[in-house]
């Protein structure tokens, strides 16, 4: 599915198998999750996308072809491919340690073509092995909701017993699991009026659902936003007790209002979220497996990926959406 430019819809196009660079596999596609981050890139909301682009970020699929310096993911391998693509490993942020911040990065479905397609080109060092214990459209969600959602969920820092969770979808559905699996109480805020959204977050076992215009039973440590409102920023804020925090954990978020500077002092903190490290994928996926994180999603043919966008922007996916290939990857 191509996206020819911003504010078009998807179109079906038969394209060439991508060639492959020395340091990379060929993965034939068996799911990939749809994230509110393809939204951003179809409404020019993200505005440098690569033109024509196939999007699609959290892919699970089979290695078929390895370029020559790329033999440690050998034909057969199940793999996930996230939304870093590539790193220089040579500027400033890479060289401390911190390639999710990286001047040259290029990532998956926006600077190079991603999975809503049979077949895509990555490079192996970004790709990850894949523990089998999940099917493959129940685990493309991990590859950014879980683990972008991961990254949001641990720079909230370790002194958390009561969680804030604003936007119940694929992150928020993943991380309270963990949250709740780590010894914290979850506090889920959905739209307005989602009793639905709010019972899904009941039955994971979080304490309080509610609306994001509500005010939680007690005060939070920590507030994790993924719904892309600025103003949930200020609700976060007045839901925080002192010393908490507030972590971003979207790309693109509307205007953040103004507030009284009582909201930040006795040292709240207000933080974003970008990107990942390969360090943030291998500690996720190995936490994941020694938890029971349940995965839900709601699946859709590859071909009617505009309807899985649309229906996302609606917020009629209860967890996570992933277009998937078929029987072989049930
Ligand atoms: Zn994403
Ligand atoms: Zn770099």
């Amino acid at each position: 599915m191509v996206l020819d430019g911003p504010g078009q819809p998807l179109v079906s196009r038969m394209v060439p198998v991508p060639e492959l660079l020395p340091d990379q596999v060929l993965v034939r596609v068996s799911a990939c999750g749809v994230c509110r981050t393809d939204l951003h890139i179809l409404d020019g909301e993200l505005s440098k996308p690569k033109l024509l682009l196939i999007m699609g970020h959290e892919i699970v699929g089979t290695v078929v072809r390895v370029g020559t310096d790329a033999s440690h993911l050998p034909t057969g391998t199940r793999v996930g491919i996230p939304w870093l693509a590539w790193t220089d490993q040579s500027c400033r942020f890479c060289r401390r340690g911190q390639e999710n911040l990286c001047e040259h990065a290029r990532f998956t479905g926006y600077d190079v073509d991603g999975g809503y397609a049979e077949y895509v080109a990555a490079h192996a060092a970004y790709c990850f092995p894949l523990p089998g214990q999940h099917a493959d459209a129940e685990t493309a969600p991990l590859l950014c909701a879980g683990l972008i959602g991961y990254r949001t969920w641990r720079l909230a820092g370790p002194h958390v017993e009561r969680l804030g969770i604003y936007g119940f979808g694929a992150a928020g559905h993943l991380i309270a699991q963990v949250a709740i699996q780590q010894g914290q109480q979850v506090y889920a805020f959905t739209r307005a009026g989602d009793v639905e959204g709010q019972a899904f977050a009941r039955e994971l076992g979080a304490r309080w659902a509610g609306g994001s215009d509500e005010r939680p039973p007690e005060a939070l440590d920590a507030a994790l936003i993924f719904a892309p409102v600025g103003g949930l920023v200020v609700a976060a804020l007045e839901a925080t007790a002192r010393g908490g925090t507030v972590v971003c954990g979207g790309i693109h978020m509307s205007d953040v209002p103004t507030f009284p500077y009582r909201l930040l002092w006795e040292e709240r903190v207000v933080r974003s979220v970008a990107n990942l490290t390969r360090g943030d994928g291998e500690d996720f996926l190995r936490l994941v497996s020694a938890l029971r994180i349940r995965t839900s999603v709601r699946r859709f043919e590859p071909e009617a990926a505009n309807e899985a966008l649309a229906s996302l922007r609606r917020g009629e996916i209860t967890g996570a959406a992933v277009l998937d290939w078929g029987p072989a990857s049930r």
